[in-house]
């Protein structure tokens, strides 16, 4: 599947589902095969425009030939494509039918992409000034993990730390739920013991870690925010935090709650806690309403 950026993509015509191109990108759907290729899925046209403006290589682009017959989306899918061809993709055209088979969807995205995986080393980063960084220990649902990296952008978050056996960010469910942001923010994925470790030195150096805990201390509201770089920790949807993380927090705040329920949420806590954090540095401004 891999390509030479030197030369331009190639284009294929592909209507069979038995074509041996079309079945391995089908295999994408399961981790081990995303893991040894080190690509993902992505659908629809927003999502791989976003993907190449950020510099992520797209290996190959299949749409469906009604696109190119349709005078709306001609401009539009031609233009993407040979984008994605100058970067060395390939550009497969297809049909609807097959393309609901690859992402078993009832109604189609008539554009997808096989995407190089992106994971940044954590030995690579900088923190500094109002830096904010998510982390979040075992998190099992992508559909959670896809909404959290949609609110981590959406807030100014710098990216986001996956801890431990945190699902695959890149699974098509948790990329469909991220609309996009998969694309802004950077992932970090480290076992506890290497975030503990990254923890004391970023406290070492004026980095705050926030745990948000059912057994949490202290009012979330109460915390400065403000005052360095911050990481905001989040637990496991069934367990919340482990002990370790906890402690290696500087502080570990609950939402104060009224009614039955027990818990938030983990996406709406992360929600919460965020923009509480962030809230003295967004505006309105900039933004086409
Ligand atoms: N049964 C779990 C427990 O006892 O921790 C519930 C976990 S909760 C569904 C998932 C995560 O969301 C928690 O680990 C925490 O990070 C966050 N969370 C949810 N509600 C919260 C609250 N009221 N205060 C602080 N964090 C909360």
């Amino acid at each position: 599947m891999s390509n030479s950026a030197n030369r331009p993509g190639r284009i294929e015509e592909i209507s069979s589902p038995a074509n041996p191109r079309i079945k391995s990108i089908k295999g994408l759907m399961l981790k081990k095969n995303r893991d040894r290729e080190n690509v993902f899925l992505a659908e629809g046209q927003k999502l791989v425009t976003d993907a190449l403006e950020k510099g992520w290589t797209i290996r190959t682009l299949l749409h469906s030939r009604r696109l190119v017959e349709d005078d709306s989306q001609r401009e539009r899918i031609q233009s993407l494509s040979a984008k994605v061809r100058a970067r060395g993709g390939d550009i497969l055209i297809t049909n609807d039918k097959l393309l609901t088979s690859i992402t078993r969807r009832d109604n189609p995205q008539s554009v997808v992409a096989v995407i190089e995986r992106k994971l940044v080393d954590v030995s690579n980063l900088s923190f500094e000034g109002n830096d904010c960084w998510l982390a979040l220990d075992r998190v099992r649902d992508p559909g959670n993990l896809g909404t959290i990296i949609r609110t981590a952008d959406a807030l100014g978050a710098k990216g986001v730390f996956l801890v431990g056996d945190t699902t695959d960010p890149f699974a098509l469910e948790a990329v469909r739920a991220t609309m996009g942001s998969l694309f802004h923010v950077q992932l970090v994925r480290q076992s506890e013991a290497q975030f503990i470790e990254f923890a004391k030195n970023f406290q070492g150096q004026g980095g705050k870690v926030v745990g948000t805990h059912l057994k949490g201390a202290v009012d979330h509201r109460e915390v400065d925010y403000a005052s360095g770089p911050l990481v905001l920790l989040m637990g496991n949807e069934q367990q919340g935090l482990t002990d370790e993380l906890a402690e290696a927090c500087d502080s570990v705040v609950l939402i104060a709650m009224d009614g039955a329920a027990d818990s938030l949420n983990l996406a709406v806590a992360t929600g919460i806690v965020l923009f509480e954090a962030r809230q003295h540095l967004l505006t309105l401004e900039g933004r086409d309403h």
